[in-house]
């Protein structure tokens, strides 16, 4: 029988790397959890009218992508192809947004799933941190978002982040907007599909990437200028906040983004060192999205940022991030009885916190220090008979070759002070 495979467009995270995606998503985390977002985990996945009403029958998301799957009970079913529908239907549910404490914040971490073709930066299986804040209209809400995924990217160390922002207007002033829009784009000269598109989500094809739609998008109507003045003043007061907060933006009066839901502010975030799938997050406000789903009226904002794409532009700019060394002190047994002793050394040394590992499966001593280099560990722990005879074991440290006996008696205490930089009392 031959081995399996990954099924096309997804990897499986291994060791070292792995550690990169951990820290990835906590230092996406890390923010939120100072800013009073609590965490909230969604199945994996949902019925899928939860995705067709809420992401938009005209998406590609939703036309195309979906992985969709009929139980043995008759339920249709769909993977999740992103995290505000599901995390704003699980709000709902509980109705914590009845709980008097508008908005809720939220911020979740997982993995979704995208029938799409799969190419660098673009997977089936991929994995996201998202935020939302829901149950609240305040242009302070849209900006601590935004700002908060700007910090997530600067304590990364990523300088290549550019931000993009636009606003999509309201029930008042978008009405007017796309009919303007439609009667522009039935003269351009489209295949059916995008015909089509004009008729359902006519600001969907603004976003369309191929160069001869673009190029004739050209003189199309822009939302900017046809804004409500409420929209206008909106729009503006997190321009105004954003600025005061540092956080650099370009206005991007195009961008609409695949998903049906946003309104007013809508912004991404896209690094250039990553070819064609350039946008590493994203987000906007979603006022309307929760009566779409049968809730009551809850304008709400969020984002969602890829952690596949924050750590391949990690990489294009060349940043290590520091991640814990796996192993701190390796045990090196020589003989039965060290191996009991060493065994229960490094036991105590995990209780008092100290990375640690132990050489298994018997092998020569000499194999065993190969493993104890490899491990990455800063000090090895090894001990023959005359060693415990005298109630002493040799530690070695692996940067500098240099070897000594310390005392059996009170060594994890002697090693984690080490390891902290200091020696432990005598
Ligand atoms: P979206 O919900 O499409 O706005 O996606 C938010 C973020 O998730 C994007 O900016 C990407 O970083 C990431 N993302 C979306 N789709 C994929 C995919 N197929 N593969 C990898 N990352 C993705």
């Amino acid at each position: 029988m031959s081995t399996f495979s990954a099924p096309k467009g997804t990897y499986d995270l291994l060791p070292p790397d792995s550690a990169t995606f951990l820290a990835v998503r906590e230092a996406i985390a890390a923010p939120l959890r100072r800013s009073g977002y609590g965490y909230v985990e969604t199945p994996g996945f949902e019925h899928v009218e939860l995705f067709s009403r809420g992401v938009g029958q005209s998406t590609d998301i939703v036309t195309k992508e979906m992985y969709t799957l009929t139980t043995k009970g008759g339920t249709d079913l769909a993977l999740r192809p992103e995290g505000t529908a599901s995390v704003l239907r699980a709000a709902l549910q509980a109705n914590l947004h009845r709980a008097g404490n508008l908005p809720v914040k939220l911020w979740y971490s997982g993995t979704y799933y995208r029938y799409e073709r799969p190419q660098a930066g673009r997977y089936r299986h991929f994995s996201q941190v998202g935020a939302e804040a829901i149950g609240a209209e305040d242009p302070a809400l849209d900006a601590e978002l935004v700002i908060l995924a700007a910090d997530a990217y600067r304590a990364l160390g990523l300088s290549g982040v550019r931000l993009l922002l636009n606003s999509l207007g309201d029930r008042e002033c978008r009405p007017a907007y796309r009919a303007a829009l439609q009667d522009f784009l039935r003269g351009l000269d489209l295949d059916e599909e995008t015909r089509a598109r004009i008729e359902i989500n006519p600001l969907r094809v603004l976003d369309d990437k191929r160069p001869d739609v673009q190029r004739q998008l050209d003189g199309a109507p822009l939302l900017v200028d046809h804004l409500c003045e409420s929209c206008k003043e909106y729009h503006e007061r997190v321009r105004e906040l954003l600025t005061a907060a540092g956080v650099a933006f370009t206005d991007d009066p195009r961008l609409v983004r695949g998903l049906d839901y946003y309104t007013r502010t809508t912004f991404e975030f896209v690094h250039d060192g990553l070819g064609s799938q350039s946008a590493v997050g994203g987000g906007g406000r979603y006022d309307g999205l929760s009566e779409l789903i049968g809730g009551p009226p809850l304008p709400s904002v969020g984002w969602a940022l890829g952690v596949d794409r924050t750590v391949l532009a990690l990489r294009a700019e060349g940043v290590e991030l520091p991640v814990p060394a796996g192993t701190d002190v390796f045990a090196v047994p020589l003989g039965e009885e060290a191996r009991r002793t060493l065994f229960g050394v490094v036991t105590e040394l995990r209780r008092a916190g100290v990375a640690a590992d132990f050489a298994y499966g018997g092998r020569s001593a000499k194999a065993s220090m190969k493993a104890a280099n490899r491990s990455g560990a800063r000090f090895a722990v090894v001990a023959g008979e005359r060693d415990l005879a005298e109630g002493v074991v040799q530690v070695k440290d692996l940067d500098s070759g240099e070897q000594a006996p310390v005392a059996l008696d009170g060594l994890a205490a002697e090693l984690a002070a080490r390891l902290s930089g200091g020696a432990a009392d005598a």
